[in-house]
C-alpha cells in the first residue's frame, strides 16, 4: 500500500534540489529559486498523468475536499451526500464548510449505492461525493447520470485510488472535480499533501485563489503584496519539499500499482479456496489500483470464524464493521454531535440540533461490512509475509 516502501535516490535527489535553492515557498522568490518550482511542476505532471486539464496542490486530502467544496460554492444550509463507508475526512470537510453530510448505503462495490443515492437527494443537495474506497471505483457512471438528472455536481473523493482507472479513464476525472490525498499511508505519498483536479478552469481558479488567502496570482508590479483578491480564502498551500516528493513518487505510481496487482492476485487465488467466499465487486479489474484485497463470507459469524483462524495464524484481516474510523455506526463523535464549540456548532445551530445521525441508519451497509474481510496489499511482498498469509488462508480454507 504505502509509497514509502519505495523511497529511494529519486526522492532524495528531488528534495535536495529544493534545499539547494533554499526556497521552500511555492510562490515568489523569483531570482533566488533558479527556476525551481516543484509544486507547480508536480501539479502539471499530475494533471498530465490523470488526463485532467488542471490540478491544484494543497496541504492534505482533507484540505482538498474543503477547497473543492468552497470552490463549488457549497456552504451553510446545504446538504452534501456521501457514503457511510469512507474515512472521517470526507464528512469533516462537509461539516467544516458549514453543510450537512447525508450518508448513503454502500453495495458490494463497497462504494456508494446509486439506488440509495437517488432516495437521499433533496432540494438542499448541493454536491455528491462518491468515494473510491480501497483503491477501486464507485459506480461512477450511474452516480453521474443521477446527479446530472438533478443538476448536482459530483466531487470524487479519490484519496485512496490515485492511479486507478475505469475502462482506461482515471478515477477523479468523471465528476466536476476529483480530490486526492498523499498522506503517509496512501499509495503515493508526500508525507502530507493533497490535490484537486478538474477540467473546469473557473473551478480550478477558485481553488487556486481560495487555498492562498484569495490571492489572484496575477503578476503585479508590487509582487504578492500588490495582488488583487475577489473573495476571502484560507491557507492550504503545499510546500516545495512536498512537491519535490510528489514528482518522484508520481513517477513510480504505475509500477507500484502493477506490483500491488500481482500481490493481490496471489492472495485472491489462496482466498478463493475458502468455503462460501465471494469477492468485492470490482468494476474494472485492470484499472484496480489493488491497494486492498476485500473478500466476503456468507454472514458475520462466518467472517468472524474465518478471521479468527487468520489471526491465529499470524495474518488477521481488517473487518471495517469493527473499525472505528471508516464506517458510519462507529462514528460516535458524529452521531453524538461532539464538538469543541461552546454553542454546539456544527451539530447545533440557534440551540437546535441540525440533523439526527441515527447509528442504525445504514442496515444494508452493516450487513455487507460485517461479513467483509480486507487485507492491505503491500508494494513489496517479502517471501516471509507471503508464506504466512498463504498459510493462514489455507488454514481458513480447511475450516
Ligand atoms: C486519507 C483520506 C482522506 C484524507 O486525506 P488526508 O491527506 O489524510 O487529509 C480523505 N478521504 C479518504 C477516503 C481518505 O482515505
Amino acid at each position: 500500500m504505502p509509497g514509502f516502501e519505495v523511497f529511494g535516490e529519486e526522492e532524495k535527489q528531488q528534495v535536495l534540489e529544493v534545499f539547494d535553492t533554499g526556497i521552500l515557498f511555492r510562490y515568489e522568490f523569483g531570482e533566488q529559486r533558479n527556476g525551481v518550482y516543484k509544486v507547480r511542476e508536480f501539479e502539471k505532471a499530475f494533471a498530465d498523468y490523470t488526463g485532467a486539464a488542471h490540478a491544484q496542490a494543497v496541504t492534505s486530502g482533507t484540505a482538498a475536499l474543503k477547497v473543492a467544496l468552497a470552490a463549488m460554492g457549497v456552504g451553510i444550509g446545504d446538504e452534501v451526500i456521501t457514503q457511510g463507508f469512507t474515512f472521517v475526512a470526507t464528512w469533516e470537510a462537509i461539516l467544516d464548510i458549514g453543510a450537512l453530510p447525508i450518508f448513503t448505503e454502500v453495495d458490494e462495490t463497497l462504494n456508494m449505492d446509486p439506488v440509495d443515492l437517488e432516495k437521499k437527494i433533496t432540494e438542499k443537495t448541493k454536491a455528491i461525493i462518491p468515494v473510491h474506497m480501497l483503491g477501486a471505483p464507485a459506480r461512477i457512471h450511474e452516480i453521474k447520470a443521477i446527479a446530472d438528472k438533478h443538476g448536482i455536481p459530483v466531487l470524487e473523493d479519490t484519496a485512496q485510488a490515485a492511479g486507478a482507472r475505469l475502462n482506461g479513464q482515471h478515477l477523479g476525472t468523471f465528476g466536476t472535480c476529483g480530490t486526492f490525498s498523499f498522506d503517509s499511508v496512501k499509495t503515493m505519498t508526500t508525507g502530507e499533501g493533497g490535490m484537486v483536479i478538474s477540467n473546469d478552469e473557473t473551478l480550478w481558479r477558485n481553488c487556486s485563489e481560495y487555498q492562498d488567502h484569495g490571492h489572484d496570482h496575477a503578476v503585479n508590479p508590487g509582487g504578492r503584496g500588490g495582488e488583487g483578491r475577489s473573495f476571502v480564502g484560507f491557507n492550504y498551500r503545499m510546500m516545495e519539499l512536498q512537491g519535490a516528493m510528489g514528482l518522484a513518487q508520481l513517477a513510480k505510481l504505475d509500477d507500484m500499482i502493477a506490483a500491488q496487482q500481482k500481490h493481490k492476485a496471489i492472495f485472491k487465488e489462496a482466498a478463493s479456496k475458502i468455503s462460501g467466499v465471494t469477492f468485492r465487486e470490482i468494476l474494472d479489474e485492470q484499472g484496480d489500483s489493488a491497494t486492498f484485497f476485500a473478500f466476503m463470507l456468507p454472514d458475520k459469524e462466518h467472517a468472524a470464524r474465518v478471521n479468527q483462524v487468520l489471526r491465529d495464524n499470524g495474518a488477521g484481516a481488517i473487518n471495517f464493521g469493527e473499525n472505528s474510523w471508516h464506517f458510519y455506526p462507529s462514528w460516535e463523535h458524529l452521531t453524538g454531535g461532539k464538538t469543541l464549540c461552546h454553542n454546539g456548532w456544527p451539530f447545533e445551530a440557534h440551540g437546535k440540533r441540525r440533523f439526527i445521525y441515527d447509528p442504525e441508519a445504514l442496515p444494508a451497509s452493516s450487513e455487507i461490512m460485517n461479513r467483509t474481510l480486507v487485507y492491505q496489499v503491500p508494494v513489496k511482498l517479502s517471501d516471509a509475509q507471503r508464506d504466512v498469509t498463504l498459510n493462514a488462508l489455507a488454514q481458513a480454507a480447511a475450516l
